[in-house]
């Protein structure tokens, strides 16, 4: 298959070009690289069935030869990033979104919307339906995200009824792992910089909100089933797994080995009480559900993180950034108690002269094996048992 994939270059995004070029489709990447990253997708640069474009889709979206889907995830999608790009944020869920279905409508593809629970808003049924209409602020701060997924499910809809187009709808819950930006604000990404770098972990409220989060992996699996099903949906896609911000922060102590503390700020406005998505419906029809524990999630993405230099989104992180104000600029930063790996080291040194063993280490870089040790790391994998809904 052929596959557009718009916010390609972005942490889902390209995890899901990854995915698709592994099993021998071509993609077709776009983005405009606002809180994508080309460090994401530069190992697919010079792969022949793989075509970066560099584009905002809010002002176009035109590909040339044949399109068998469109995946439509360009869009700020963590609360400090859509609430600095208020007016974008709402740009590409409207605009963007037209102009992908646009696409699918003329190419005769399949279109998949990347959708939210942020949709439910502030949801007063727990765990979260389909069915359930959700309970948003119009005009709070976080509606620029909110109401835009929400028009975008609408227009999706729309050209479904309308036009005919194969449309599916994924509502997809909070999701981390490796290429996230240490910087972007969101809890698993800040805690985990936090704790690499003796920063103090901070937590918004009381820490008694909860999320379940979806390891990246596992939450691909589910957007390819989808984009190869003909389910129109919603269907939401996320891990059952429920966990208090706190106790969050406490895992992610304990994993990392951490001494920092935890320091408590306001919670933003309109922030959900309560999150978990019922997943009965993914189970059923795309045959999808998580494997990935939160524990050893959490630990993949941390070795990810402690390969990247996080350093300055550690300081960037300091005091928190509260409804996408920018954050507090402190002239000194304490580096107390880092326990951070191998950072600022380049991901892809070269290797030792070909021929020679060489031995690759937690960041992917290569060194010379020494004698007798060719042993490679096992990925350890939870195997194939969902976890529990
Ligand atoms: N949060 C926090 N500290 C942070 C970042 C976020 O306590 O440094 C909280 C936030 O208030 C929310 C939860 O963690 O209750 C998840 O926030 P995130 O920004 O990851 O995503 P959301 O689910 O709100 O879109």
């Amino acid at each position: 298959m052929r596959i557009v994939v718009t916010g390609g270059a972005g942490f889902i995004g390209s995890h899901i070009c990854d995915f698709l070029l592994h099993r021998n489709d071509s993609v077709v990447c776009i983005d405009d690289l606002s809180t994508g990253n080309l460090a994401n997708i530069s190992d697919l640069l010079s792969n022949r069935w793989f075509r970066f474009v560099r584009a905002d889709v809010s002002a176009g979206l035109e590909v040339h030869g044949r399109v068998d889907a469109v995946a439509h995830f360009a869009s700020p999608a963590s609360p400090p990033d859509y609430l600095r790009r208020p007016l974008e944020t709402l740009a590409v869920g409207s605009r963007g979104t037209e102009n992908a279905l646009r696409l699918a409508d003329r190419s005769g593809a399949r279109f998949v919307l990347a959708s939210t629970s942020e949709v439910y808003g502030d949801p007063v049924e727990h765990p979260q339906r389909e069915g359930y209409w959700g309970n948003v602020n119009p005009v709070g701060p976080r509606s620029v995200y909110d109401e835009a997924k929400r028009y975008a499910e609408a227009v999706t809809m729309a050209y479904h009824r309308h036009r005919g187009v194969n449309t599916g709808i994924l509502r997809i819950f909070n999701t981390y792992g490796p290429r996230m930006r240490p910087e972007d604000g969101r809890v698993v990404s800040s805690f985990i910089t936090q704790a690499l770098n003796g920063q103090a972990l901070t937590i918004y409220g009381d820490g008694t909100q909860t999320r379940s989060f979806c390891y990246v992996d596992d939450l691909v699996r589910g957007v390819v089933s989808m984009i190869d099903s003909d389910e129109v949906g919603p269907i939401n896609l996320g891990c059952p797994d429920e966990r208090t911000v706190a106790e969050l922060a406490e895992l992610v102590l304990k994993l990392t080995g951490s001494h920092s503390v935890v320091q408590y700020y306001p919670l933003p406005t309109d922030d959900p009480t309560r999150r978990r998505p019922d997943i009965t419906l993914a189970t059923a029809r795309l045959g999808w559900c998580p494997e990935v524990s939160t524990e050893e999630g959490l630990q993949r993405t941390s070795a990810w993180f402690r390969c990247q230099d996080t350093r300055a989104a550690a300081a960037a992180l300091v005091g928190g950034q509260l409804d996408g104000q920018s954050p507090p600029r402190l002239s000194e930063i304490s580096w107390s108690d880092p326990v951070v790996g191998p950072q600022g080291q380049q991901r892809s040194r070269p290797a030792a002269d070909v021929g020679d063993p060489t031995i690759q280490d937690d960041c992917g870089a290569h060194r010379p094996a020494l004698q007798g040790e060719f042993t490679t790391t096992a990925v350890t994998t939870s195997g194939s048992t969902c976890l529990a809904d």
